[in-house]
């Protein structure tokens, strides 16, 4: 089943011209209600006028999640306050989070990007489907949610937490659909199996995982022990939320929904835009958004696009997986983690060395973070009452910027092995 025919299986020719005039109004759009956007394209010296066709979009400035940050709150908002009806908010790294303002219009893109994706991954309306992405500012719970109910399913909005109460709801209520991150899908297999019961006593068919990396080996991992399909979704807030890209039955690479999002790839280090099939850094620019529309942001994921119509009938470009990011931004337990945020925590404090190291692993299907860091000579002491509080404070100042609790091991001086060119602050044992 195909949700939407008329865009999804477009032929190139239209979806051509349909981009064409969607990039054209969009910046003519952004040009008069974004000071931001209009001063680039000024300095830049090119106008509405220069951009006719899809092609000339490599005229356009880029966007980065800096420039986000530099106009917090709502410096890149194009709609009027009036028209906005919903914020979101993306997992706060360091300094300002990213905040993204929706119209009533931007609602029903998404909700209707996340009906295609759904209806792709088997989905109708005779299912019951559980949404465990978490609700709130993240978008994935609120995003999958208005999906679901778009198609006309049955939504359950579990979110997350409470994971033995959840697969009571999964049994009782004979749930055939999730959306959760798949480490969380490996924590509910855990649960299930913890519970005395198995993937037989329920009747999940389809899980929409996303939000993080995932690999084919943890797909098999989930679909032999929670009894379903898994499914990728992919998505990012500054864009929209999840939806942006998804899965079909044929498992090779997720079509985007280009008629709203178009995707170009581009070497980060010439920003130069590469041909179609090569590797590296995905950039989007949203045709049709009209809260806050981005010219070519940059989401520093890497990967490559995938051309041609694809088994499904779907005519819609394909993305390849996610093969890594084109900054040191670490996905753990779902939030986003930079090394240089616990950099500057561990500056801020004179009893440590800026010598350290984060070992990131998965243990029982659960990302765990341990932050390991040089104790200065003046303040290493024997006195452990001294040293548990020292770890206590870093320990409590991390879990207030990161927002996720991390292991703190206090090292002796001189004991983190220095690097001879570009220093390695992550360790990274997640098999992905
Ligand atoms: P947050 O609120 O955590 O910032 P975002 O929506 O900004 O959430 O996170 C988006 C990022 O999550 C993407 O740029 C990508 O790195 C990662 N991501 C999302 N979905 C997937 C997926 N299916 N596979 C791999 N990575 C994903
Ligand atoms: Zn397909």
């Amino acid at each position: 089943m195909i949700w939407n025919p008329n865009k999804e299986c477009m032929s190139r020719d239209e979806m051509h011209s349909l981009q064409s005039k969607r990039l054209n109004k969009l910046v003519t759009y952004v040009y008069h209600n974004v000071p931001f956007y209009r001063n680039k394209m000024q300095e830049m010296d090119i106008t509405p006028e220069d951009i006719q066709s899809i092609d000339d979009i490599v005229k356009l400035p880029f966007t980065t999640k800096q420039d986000l940050r530099d106009n917090y709150p709502y410096g890149l908002q194009a709609a009027p306050p009036s028209e906005i009806v919903r914020v979101h908010a993306s997992s706060g790294t360091t300094g300002n989070p990213t905040i993204v303002g929706y119209t009533r219009k931007d609602l029903a893109v998404w909700s209707e990007v996340m009906a295609r994706a759904l209806t792709a991954y088997g989905i109708t309306r005779d299912d019951t489907f559980s949404v465990s992405y978490g609700y709130g500012l993240f978008t994935g719970g609120l995003g999958a949610h208005y999906g679901v109910e778009n198609l006309g399913a049955t939504v359950i909005p579990t979110s997350t937490g409470n994971t033995e109460k959840h697969i009571r709801l999964i049994r009782d209520l004979k749930i055939t659909g999730i959306a959760c991150t798949p480490s969380y899908a490996l924590y509910l297999a855990e649960t299930l199996e913890k519970m005395g019961l198995s993937k037989n006593d329920i009747s999940l068919k389809v899980g929409a995982f996303g939000a993080e990396p995932w690999t084919e080996s943890m797909r098999k991992e989930i679909e032999d022990r929670l009894g379903l399909k898994g499914f990728n979704l992919y998505g990012l807030s500054e864009i929209m939320g999840p939806g942006v890209s998804y899965e079909c039955s044929e498992q090779n690479g997720s079509h985007i929904c280009e008629d709203h999002f178009y995707p170009e790839i581009i070497n980060p280090e010439t920003l130069e835009q590469l041909p179609v099939g090569e590797h590296g850094e995905l950039v989007f620019t949203t045709l049709t958004k009209e809260g806050m529309p981005l010219l070519r942001y940059r989401t520093k994921d890497l990967c490559s696009l995938i051309p041609g119509t694809c088994a499904c009938g779907r005519t819609a470009i394909r993305m390849g997986r996610i093969v890594g990011r084109s900054d040191d931004m670490l996905i753990i337990r779902g939030i986003n983690v930079f090394p240089s945020q616990v950099e500057s925590v561990i500056l801020e404090m004179p009893e440590f060395e800026p010598q350290y190291m984060l070992i990131v692993d998965r243990i029982n299907n659960l990302d765990t973070l341990q932050v390991q860091v040089e104790v200065r000579k003046d303040f290493f002491s024997d006195d452990i009452g001294r040293m548990l509080a020292l770890k206590k404070r870093l320990s409590d100042k991390l879990k207030s910027v990161l927002s996720i609790s991390a292991e703190v091991k206090l090292m002796e001086p001189n004991s983190i092995e220095r690097s001879q060119g570009k220093s390695k602050h992550v360790i990274d044992k997640r098999i992905l």
